[in-house]
């Protein structure tokens, strides 16, 4: 995610390695480089044009302070211009109390139907919703069957109509279904076409017009560059959606259709699509993009991510192990379960200040837990609890249990005390142990 962009961003700034001051000349370079890092990205020239300059006449009018070094202020001054072109502050996506329409719109195979999975879920577990999918593309009969194998997994229900072929009057039927049957929100997922066409705009108007939806969200595919950008302005000046959701961020390393949104569309942007699974949607933060643009990690997505998966409970009996230096090789199994139910590993470690920056050219495997998880799983209940016991003959045992090798559980045993004590130096707060938990595995 934003690798490329990244990369570039940091050696823009090494240009202001070793300067005291941010001169005329000193600067252009790093404009320079800055301007070029975001063309490469695929952001809009006007865009790269009034974001250089910006930036430009921010470092010059800036003050330098002796604590902070111009390398660093330019950083934080590209910062908050990465912020203000990702949308300012975030866009809170606000369902009506009683009933919401929300209708999905965008071109085939840009994750429409996926993000309405996601987002019932998300409003289901967020919002404590209830919601119906009605699906209206009567185009492709897959269609259906992949909405109803989303509502399955998230414990809904889809609302279709084989024998029709008119969307307006599914939508609608849908929509009587939801009231009679005490659902609180609909979604709508209408039919994609691989180019906008005037039947589509058309489709989607009178779905509009019938429906009356609180919200139009367009699907944004963020792989599929500028061009996705300009289909979507005459969407939008036909349609005048009320938000965007970006898809396929996760497979994006360039970023510029996120960094572009907003100033050619001029409308929030709700959500962004990290994967294929249902719960692979963020709130679209715009400080946190612009922290992973410059490599420095994601705390606050990395503890909700982890607050999903972890409850009250499991976190207070954490503490208090960690707090009375109680925590053993179960609790590590435990907690590599959790991270891996949390997202693909590199992802993971990617939200961690500093980790992200160490783990960003460095190929993590999704399964690098395995021989730790193996190894672990062939040790007794009394092991577990205290590995001091693992003398040769039992490491003999757990080895050939596991099918692992004499080295694999020495450098368990020994990342295991190493952790310990880092524990111990940290403090005892257990998000903190779980990001240095997973700072282990970079190596
Ligand atoms: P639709 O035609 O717009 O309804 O698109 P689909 O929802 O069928 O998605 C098209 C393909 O993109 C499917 O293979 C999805 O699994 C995949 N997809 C959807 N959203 C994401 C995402 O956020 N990340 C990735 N990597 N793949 C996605």
């Amino acid at each position: 995610m934003f690798k490329t962009l990244n990369d570039k961003l940091d050696l823009a700034f090494k240009h202001l390695k070793g300067q005291t001051r941010i001169t005329d000349l000193n600067i252009s370079n790093v404009i320079k480089d800055i301007r070029k890092a975001l063309i490469d990205a695929d952001v809009n020239f006007n865009i790269v044009k009034e974001f250089t300059d910006k930036v430009k006449t921010e470092a010059i009018g800036t003050k330098v302070i002796q604590a902070v070094r111009p390398d660093q202020l330019m950083v934080k001054i590209v910062q908050d211009e990465l912020v203000n072109l990702l949308g300012g502050s975030v866009q809170q996506f606000i369902v009506e109390e009683k009933f919401s329409i929300i209708l999905l719109a965008g071109l085939q195979g840009t994750g429409k139907t996926t993000f309405a999975g996601k987002l019932a879920y998300y409003l289901k577990n967020n919002k404590n919703k209830k919601t119906l999918l009605v699906a209206c593309d009567v185009y492709r009969p897959a269609a259906v069957e992949q909405l109803s194998i989303l509502a399955q997994q998230i414990g809904t229900n889809v609302y279709s109509n084989k024998e029709s072929n008119n969307p307006v009057q599914i939508a609608l039927e849908g929509i009587d279904f939801a009231k009679a049957n005490h659902f609180d929100t609909v979604i709508i997922d209408t039919a994609g076409r691989l180019s906008i066409d005037t039947a589509m705009m058309d489709e989607i108007l009178q779905i509009k017009k019938a429906t009356k939806p609180n919200h139009i969200l367009y699907v944004l595919d963020s792989m599929m560059g500028q061009d996705a950008l300009s289909v979507a302005k005459s969407f939008h000046d036909v349609t005048n959606f009320s938000g965007v959701v970006l898809t396929k961020i996760d497979s994006d390393a360039r970023g510029g259709v996120a960094l572009s949104v907003k100033y050619t569309l001029q409308t929030p942007i709700y959500f962004s699509s990290t994967g294929e699974k249902v719960d692979n949607l963020e709130v679209f933060y715009p400080d946190r993009i612009a922290q992973r643009i410059l490599g420095m990690g994601d705390i606050a997505t990395f503890v909700e991510k982890a607050q999903t998966q972890f409850d009250d409970a499991q976190a207070e009996k954490l503490e208090k192990k960690l707090r009375k230096n109680q925590f053993d090789l179960q609790d590590f199994l435990e907690q590599t379960q959790m991270i891996q139910k949390m997202g693909s590993l590199k992802d993971m470690l990617s939200y961690i200040p500093g980790v992200s920056k160490a783990v960003k050219d460095v190929d993590i495997k999704d399964d690098a837990f395995k021989p730790m998880q193996a190894l672990i799983q062939s040790m007794t209940p009394a092991e577990r609890k205290n590995p001091d016991i693992i003398d040769m003959s039992r490491k003999n045992r757990i080895i050939k249990g596991s099918g692992r090798s004499m080295q694999e559980i020495n450098q368990l045993l020994k990342q295991f005390e190493e952790m310990k004590k880092m524990i111990q130096k940290m403090g005892k707060n257990p998000m903190a142990g779980l990001s240095r938990l997973g700072g282990q595995f970079k190596r």
